[in-house]
C-alpha cells in the first residue's frame, strides 16, 4: 500500500472537506496512481492546478506516486514568479476562447460583449462541452467540478462566484483577460463577428424611433441582426467599464496595441 502526504494551497482548499484544508494530510493511493489521479480523487479538478511539487521538485500530472511522497499542489500564482519551475500544463492556449456550461449564460454574454469568442447554449450536455473544448481548444467555464475532471478537458476554470458580474470579474482576473479584451466585436446573441454597417443599408428595417435617434450600426455575420447603441447597449457598457476599470495598467479596456 502506497501512502502519500498532500498539502493544497490557496483557493484549492475550497474543494476539500474542512478537516483537510491548509494542512498536510496523509492519504492512501491506488496502485500506480499518478499525481493527477490522486489530486482529482481528493476532490480538486486538475484544471485548477498550475504546479505540483513532489518532495520539493516540480512534477507533471503523470508522475507515479511512491510510498512516503510529499505532494504540494498549487493553483495559478498571482503574486510570485514560478517560471523556473515546471508548470503542469506546458502549453497555454493560444487564443482565449471559451465554452460555458448551461448555467453560465449571463457570464457568456458578458464575455462576448468584452470580445471573447464564447460558445454557450442552455441545451449543451457535458459531452458536448467536452467535445467542443477538445476539438476547438476552448477553456471550459463551469461550476461543475466533475466536468473539469474529464480526461480531454485540459483547460478549464472553475467559477466560484454566483452572480454574473462577480463571475465576469473573477474570470477576468484569473485569466488576466484585460489586455486581450476587444469590446463589442462579438454578437451577444450568437457569438458571430460584428462589423460596422452603413445606416443606409439597414434603414428600411429599423423602427422609426431608432431611425431618428441613432447613426452608428453594426451587424452580425452569423445571425444578421443589426445593433445600435441603445439603452441595453449602454447598460452593458457600464458593466464592462466597471469591471475593466478595476484593472490598472490594462489600458482601460481600449484596444491599445
Ligand atoms: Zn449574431
Amino acid at each position: 500500500m502506497v501512502t502519500a502526504t498532500f498539502r493544497f494551497y490557496a483557493e484549492l482548499n475550497d474543494f476539500l472537506p474542512p478537516a483537510r484544508r491548509t494542512r498536510e494530510f496523509a492519504s492512501p493511493c491506488a496502485r500506480a496512481a499518478t499525481t493527477k489521479h490522486m489530486i482529482e480523487a481528493l476532490g480538486v479538478p486538475h484544471t485548477e492546478v498550475d504546479l505540483v511539487l513532489v518532495n520539493g521538485a516540480s512534477a507533471g500530472f503523470d508522475r507515479l506516486l511512491d510510498d512516503g511522497d510529499r505532494v504540494a499542489v498549487y493553483p495559478k500564482f498571482e503574486a510570485f514568479d514560478i517560471t523556473p519551475l515546471l508548470r503542469v500544463r506546458e502549453k497555454p492556449l493560444r487564443d482565449t476562447r471559451f465554452v460555458a456550461d448551461a448555467h453560465l449564460g449571463g457570464l457568456a454574454h458578458l464575455l462576448r460583449m468584452a470580445g471573447f469568442d464564447t460558445l454557450y447554449d442552455n441545451h449543451y450536455h457535458d459531452d458536448e462541452i467536452e467535445r467542443l473544448a477538445h476539438q476547438e481548444g476552448r477553456i471550459v467555464l463551469t461550476r461543475d467540478r466533475d466536468l473539469l475532471k474529464r480526461r480531454s478537458v485540459t483547460h478549464g476554470c472553475y467559477v466560484r462566484a454566483l452572480h454574473t458580474e462577480a463571475q465576469f470579474r473573477e474570470v477576468f482576473e484569473r485569466l488576466d483577460l484585460a489586455r486581450s479584451a476587444r469590446p463589442f466585436t462579438h454578437c451577444l446573441s450568437c457569438n458571430g463577428r460584428l462589423r460596422p454597417i452603413a445606416k443606409a443599408d439597414v434603414e428600411a428595417g429599423l423602427p422609426p424611433r431608432v431611425r431618428e435617434r441613432y447613426e452608428r450600426f453594426t451587424t452580425c455575420d452569423g445571425c444578421h441582426r443589426v445593433f445600435w447603441e441603445g439603452t441595453h447597449w449602454q447598460r452593458m457598457r457600464r458593466v464592462l467599464d466597471g469591471v475593466m476599470a478595476g484593472f490598472s495598467g490594462s489600458g482601460g479596456g481600449e484596444a491599445d496595441d
